[in-house]
């Protein structure tokens, strides 16, 4: 019951709810143009929030971007001064190289995206997590992280900084 264009407002779904942090019944609650989703809502708790599959999924891609994160520490932390802090290489466990593991994240992110429906990067704009967004060299991207008047965009090549939210100055 994967495919998007088959929801209907009002439909069941079941849900991981960040508020009962639990696998739970949901209804959905918002349809995008696409007929993507957009929003749920939690039976049990009746808030509103972004769709999550339940945790066993979840987890799995938790864990996916956990080890992204801190392949994008590696490549944000030029400026910080990260010195001695590195523990050794990641233990081998996986066969997936880091590179791999970022580009299957950018696929799956951006796997349903409609490049034409994605706002444009704009360094004065706000964005919110989990966003699509289009860069003009970079391609699609989707946010991971916002704070402090940056953003970390994961694109096809990997995590970039950029700024966000720059004031805008009026001569
Ligand atoms: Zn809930």
């Amino acid at each position: 019951m994967a495919d998007d264009a088959s929801w209907k407002l009002g439909q069941d779904i079941e849900i991981h709810c960040r508020f009962c942090r639990l696998n739970l019944d949901g209804v959905v609650a918002a349809l995008g143009p696409e007929g993507s989703l957009l929003k749920v809502q939690c039976r049990t708790c009746r808030h509103f929030q972004d769709f999550k599959p339940p945790a066993d999924l979840a987890a799995k891609r938790a864990k996916l971007v956990a080890k992204a994160m801190r392949i994008a520490e590696r490549h944000t932390a030029g400026q910080g001064g990260t010195r001695g802090s590195t523990k050794k290489a990641t233990p081998s466990q996986t066969d997936l190289s880091p590179e791999a593991v970022l580009r299957k994240m950018w696929e799956d992110a951006t796997k349903d995206a409609h490049p034409l429906k994605c706002r444009v990067y704009d360094c004065h704009r706000a964005y919110k997590v989990d966003e699509l967004i289009a860069h003009k060299s970079r391609g699609l991207g989707q946010v991971r992280e916002v704070a402090d008047g940056a953003m970390v965009v994961l694109f096809r090549e990997g995590f970039v900084r950029l700024e966000v939210e720059r004031p805008v100055e009026e001569d």
